[in-house]
């Protein structure tokens, strides 16, 4: 498959065109932002490793019955997805207290909830990727009901999924934003990474954060810690 123009440059990942007009190629890069773009930086080798572990990621949710972008990993950085065109909300899910959901309700770090919590940002890097419910996405005319429907009940699913896998490796899954996309023939599916910049990882046992937040908070070690947690997943290679 060949790289044709550019489309697109994202804060950590360039869209290619290829020779086909359903499809394009994804390339991970190694920067790294954190409040809106106001921090940044780079994490050395993040760039193959969120690709691979994405891409682990959406071949197993894919058969457990989650329709996701996923076409095929062509390098260590590059991925062929289906062209879609994205759904502007950051879809969250939370099932410990961190973050935003902390500081906004003013509460600790770490208290597991009975079930997970279900939000959506606006994706609108101008206003700050603004909180919203599902009247105001409807209002805003982001998505229509059904699809809204449909978008929680794969991320429901996408959640005990991703709980379980992590699980298996000696890891919590703290909270996650998804994305999605519709298909040229306007099928909802699965778009965007799967990995530490966008998910928080605690060691079950340590409680260590094996995510972003170490670029975010100048803990260092972000590098290692995605290694980690690629080297959990994957196995030694
Ligand atoms: N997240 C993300 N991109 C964003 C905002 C959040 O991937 O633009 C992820 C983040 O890594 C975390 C989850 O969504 O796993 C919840 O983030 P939160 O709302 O707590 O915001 P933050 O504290 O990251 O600003």
């Amino acid at each position: 498959m060949q790289k044709l123009q550019q489309l697109y440059e994202g804060k950590a990942k360039k869209v290619y065109a290829t020779e086909d007009p359903n499809v394009v190629i994804v390339s991970y890069k190694d920067d790294a932002t954190a409040f809106n773009g106001q921090k940044k930086g780079t994490i050395t080798g993040k760039g193959a490793i969120n690709n691979r572990m994405t891409n682990n990621l959406m071949r197993r949710l894919e058969a457990a019955g989650v329709p996701t972008h996923y076409i095929q990993e062509l390098n260590d950085r590059e991925t062929a997805v289906k062209k879609v065109s994205i759904i502007p909300l950051e879809v969250i899910v939370r099932n410990i207290s961190a973050g935003s959901f902390a500081k906004r309700y003013g509460v600790a770090e770490g208290i597991v909830f009975d079930q997970p919590t279900f939000e959506f940002s606006y994706k609108n890097d101008d206003l700050g990727d603004p909180l919203l419910n599902t009247s105001h996405a409807l209002a805003l005319r982001l998505a229509t009901r059904e699809e809204i429907d449909l978008i929680h009940t794969y991320t429901m699913k996408v959640n005990d999924l991703l709980k379980g896998f992590l699980k298996e490796i000696g890891i919590d899954l703290v909270d996650f934003k998804l994305e999605f996309g519709k298909t040229a023939d306007g099928q909802i599916v699965l778009a965007d990474e799967i990995s530490p910049d966008t998910c928080r990882l605690w060691d079950e046992k340590t409680h260590e954060k094996l995510d972003k937040d170490r670029f975010r908070r100048d803990m260092g070690g972000a590098e290692e810690a995605y290694e980690e947690v690629m080297r959990r997943l994957m196995g030694e290679q």
